[in-house]
């Protein structure tokens, strides 16, 4: 059980280069050790036993310095690579153009994203979740069944998911296999490695080596695969096309002549 949560900071000579790191500790009444995360969204989390000393969380901290600059960097990295003006479809970012017409629709034309909509900021993204949606489970379900008749495997239901934190699950007694709609967003060959990831959990649960054995004689190289969900993945798990109140009504006479802004947004 998590008690309560404390805003606390890193002073600057802690991580050099960097002026100060805010982090949060969360107590607990369940935990035995200490444990360190920096988030999706780049913070760090220290869940700790309820009643540890200061002096002990600071003993910690030391001990996992290096670990925690380079996680930090690593987010910052993945941060830094999304294109706040675009929208993201298969790894590639794409412009965004307003239009206001009787029809909702989003379309893919000429290397931009047309989308077609007069309503609120909130229905814009709305409706792009939509197309993103519709776009996920027809890739996605395609990709299973090249994957799944490669691997000689049987698969039953394939759901869509709207997750925050993970990208695929595999559920082996139901053949269910379940996706982040997010995966869309990603590179084709990073939506792959999932597909044939959660696929190998239907003939082996968790990831002991014979996991990793079976997955690698479909994709040799999915360990790289891996590494680049882990380092530049997780941005795209909070990624928000964020239209601008000023710009969300376009004008009905065409598109609009200023790009409303896009922006990565953090709802973690
Ligand atoms: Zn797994």
């Amino acid at each position: 059980m998590r008690l309560s949560a404390m805003k606390l900071s890193l002073p600057e000579s802690f991580l050099p280069g960097q002026p100060s790191v805010d982090f949060t500790v969360k107590w607990s009444t369940r935990r035995k050790t200490i444990g360190l995360q920096v988030t999706t969204a780049g913070e760090l989390v220290i869940a700790a036993p309820l009643g540890t000393p200061p002096e002990t969380i600071r003993q910690a901290l030391e001990a996992s310095q290096k670990w925690i600059t380079r996680k930090l960097a690593q987010r910052r990295e993945a941060l830094n690579r999304i294109d706040a003006g675009k929208a993201y479809y298969l790894g590639q970012a794409y412009p965004v153009c307003f239009t206001a017409k009787n029809r909702q629709t989003v379309r893919l034309i000429d290397g931009k994203i047309h989308l077609n909509s007069s309503g609120s900021a909130d229905l814009i993204w709305h409706l792009l979740k939509l197309w993103y949606l519709q776009e996920a489970e027809e890739r996605l379900t395609q990709r299973v069944r090249h994957y799944a008749r490669f691997m000689k495997l049987r698969v039953g239901p394939i759901e869509m998911r709207d997750w925050k934190r993970r990208w695929g699950e595999c559920r082996p007694a139901a053949r269910m296999l379940r996706f982040n709609w997010r995966l869309v967003l990603l590179p084709p060959y990073i939506l792959d490695y999932v597909v044939a990831h959660e696929l190998t959990h239907l003939a082996v649960p968790g990831h002991p080596p014979r996991f990793w054995r079976k997955l690698a004689k479909v994709m040799p190289d999915c360990l790289e695969r891996r590494r680049w969900l882990n380092r530049y993945g997780s941005p795209f798990l909070l990624w928000k096309l964020e239209v601008e109140t000023a710009a969300k009504v376009p004008n009905a006479a065409g598109p609009l002549k200023k790009m409303p802004r896009c922006s990565y947004k953090s709802i973690d």
